[in-house]
């Protein structure tokens, strides 16, 4: 009989050599490890108890209380460790998660019922009467505590039968690899045990399933190398992104300022003057392709922030796209190319949209067609589906060119930030890579769709479709014209202040508005401003918003306190990331400009509150 004995012993041996190695790791903290430590732990003092309980039987007649306690406890043991090993088949069918808070709350409570339920059940096993059988050639116990034992356990088995039919499609897992085993070893040592109940098998099971688990839990070194190793992958990402974005737009900013600054020093050396108007106009191209990405910058940081909103208004949608066809044409220059614009007639006389972010998204399409074509056409075409009952359309713009194309593989990443394909064929072009990323971004929140299609080598087209309400579908006659020159209106003797931190910008609004002929003033901060405007009255103010220690806000605040003061007030602002301007109007500024001051805003804003027209 003592034979057998060589099962727990070997285990024994085994188990206490891969419970030290598994000790001596390093360990991360987790539901399946804090379970397995239990497993590992308890299997140990089963071999033990399952050794000493061949000498028991033998020696029952002599010390009777040891040999029982001894037997009872191995009992016990089996019924200890196979609960723990249920919770463990609980939460891999349960699928709890080391990173959900209400899994780990979940797994507390499984933990609680389980020391419980051990608790008890074992003092009432250990109250239970054992017999033991011995006839000199088998040996074993029987007698309640072992039929109360095997009905737990039939119970608890068919839990994890249950469990396991539940989550059949999961069982290809790894994890239910010890279940499995289990289960099998279970049938196995029944087997065993119908053919000689002397033999003591069960832990030695228990050990085989220990050593499975080994392999099969989540290995904490490894998971750990994992997660450092995408965590750094993502923060060396997120590096490369920058210091791309940052010489991307460094060399974008200096192409432009570069210009500026030359020629800028040509005018100084010239006395030319056909030649210095020349200077200027280059100036002036290049100043407004550095404020084109500036803005593209401040654009695409808006819609990310999501602070971009919808600011719907009435408009003819052909006096609106036949303006966007004057901007494009210079973009042409003198390539041989052919613009073409066609309207469907169903196209309804007025619509209402946010007609300033059409007009970019459009734009932007249109400069595209005509920067990545160099002969053929562009034909720009808008249609429409209308929904009179609804009042409202589906309008359908498309922009097709003869120019570059896409390649297949680039389509998907154009609309992605500082995305430009083809650079080799394009590094002449200016360019940043924001244009479609902002186009696809406003698209979006208007709750619109952009589609391309494009053939390398023979053109592209661009699709937009977008939804706005029908306010007339007749087309309105009078279409205002816009005017192309400013009218000066001499306003001698109104009195002007303007006050900004920057003397630069006061040197820039002061020339602007030298052709009214008006008495300007000026002020370096808030505080001279108010002691200027407490001294004198002024006819208009001109106030800038970003001033170190009273900006405009607050210096309007201050002016306001004085009831006598009615002097109308306009904000220059050069914030363009927060909201719209118009929370300027909200503050109490009867008006707003936006830097780089244009000069028909600028002159309405001037014959508004002045008295012109
Ligand atoms: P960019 O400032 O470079 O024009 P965009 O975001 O507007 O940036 O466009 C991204 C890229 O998509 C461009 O660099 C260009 O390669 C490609 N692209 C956009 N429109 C066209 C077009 N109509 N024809 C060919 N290529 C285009």
């Amino acid at each position: 009989m003592k034979a057998y004995m060589a099962f727990p012993i070997c285990s024994l041996i085994f188990i206490t050599l891969l419970t030290i190695a598994y000790f001596l790791k390093p360990k991360i903290k987790s539901m399946e490890i804090s379970i397995y430590k239990w497993l590992i732990s308890f299997n140990i003092v089963g071999l033990i108890l399952e050794i000493l309980c061949y000498f028991a039987v033998d020696t029952a007649n002599e010390h009777y209380l040891i040999s029982i306690t001894i037997l009872k406890l191995y009992i016990v043991y089996i019924f200890i460790w196979s609960m723990i090993f249920n919770s463990y088949v609980w939460m891999v069918a349960k699928n709890y998660s080391e990173n959900s808070k209400e899994s780990i709350k979940k797994f507390d409570f499984l933990k609680n019922i389980t020391i419980t339920i051990s608790t008890f059940f074992s003092i009432f096993l250990m109250f239970l009467p054992i017999k033991i059988y011995n006839d000199g050639k088998f040996c074993y116990t029987y007698g309640p505590i072992t039929t109360v034992l095997i009905i737990s356990l039939f119970i608890i088995v068919s839990i994890w039968i249950v469990l396991c039919i539940k989550n059949y499609k999961k069982l290809k897992k790894k994890k239910y690899i010890p279940i499995i085993a289990c289960v099998l070893t279970l049938i196995v040592v029944l087997i065993i045990q119908s053919y000689d109940r002397s033999i003591l098998i069960a832990t030695t099971g228990h050990s085989l399933i220990v050593l499975l688990m080994y392999f099969t839990i989540e290995n904490p070194d490894v998971k750990m190398i994992k997660e450092l190793n995408a965590a750094k992958d993502q923060a060396e990402k997120a590096n490369r992104a920058k210091t791309d974005f940052l010489s991307n737009m460094s060399h974008e900013i200096r192409t432009p300022l570069n210009a500026i600054v030359g020629f800028s020093e040509c005018m100084l050396d010239s006395s030319d003057l056909k030649e210095t108007k020349e200077y200027a106009a280059d100036i002036v191209d290049a100043s407004n392709q550095l404020l084109e990405i500036v803005n593209g910058i401040l654009d695409i940081s808006k819609i990310e922030a999501n602070k971009v909103e919808i600011i719907p208004k009435n408009y003819n949608p052909r006096e609106i796209f036949n303006g966007l066809r004057k901007l494009v044409l210079p973009r042409i220059k003198e390539k041989p190319i052919e613009f073409k614009m066609f309207f469907s007639p169903d196209l309804p006389g007025i619509l209402r949209g946010d007609v300033a972010k059409i007009k970019q998204i459009i734009l932007n399409i249109l400069t595209n067609a005509a920067k990545y074509t160099d002969k053929g056409e562009i034909i720009f075409n808008v249609n429409c589906i209308n929904r009179l009952d609804t009042k409202t359309c589906l309008m359908y713009i498309s922009v097709k060119d003869t120019g570059h194309g896409i390649k297949k593989d680039k389509l998907e990443t154009i609309f992605g930030k500082f995305e430009r394909v083809d650079e080799e064929k394009n590094t002449t072009t200016e360019g940043t890579g924001l244009g479609l990323a902002i186009t696809k971004g406003l698209v979006d929140l208007m709750g619109g769709r952009i589609t391309v299609f494009s053939k390398y080598g023979e053109g592209s087209t661009f699709r937009i479709y977008l939804e706005q309400e029908i306010i007339n579908m007749d087309i309105p006659d009078n279409e205002e014209v816009e005017e192309q020159e400013i009218n000066y209106i001499d306003y001698k003797g109104k009195e002007i202040l303007i006050v900004d931190d920057s003397k630069i910008n006061l040197k820039v609004a002061e020339t602007l508005m030298k052709p009214y002929n008006f008495n300007i003033e000026t002020a370096l901060s808030g505080l001279e401003a108010i002691e200027k405007i407490n001294n004198k009255k002024y006819d208009l103010i001109f106030m800038d918003i970003m001033m170190p220690n009273l900006n405009g806000v607050e210096t309007l605040y201050k002016l306001r306190e004085n009831e006598d003061f009615t002097t109308p007030v306009v904000a220059l602002t050069a914030d363009a990331i927060e909201g719209t301007d118009e929370k300027y109007l909200n503050v109490g500024f009867n008006s707003y400009l936006s830097k780089p001051i244009d000069r028909k805003l600028l002159n309405k804003v001037i014959n508004k509150y002045l008295g012109g027209k």
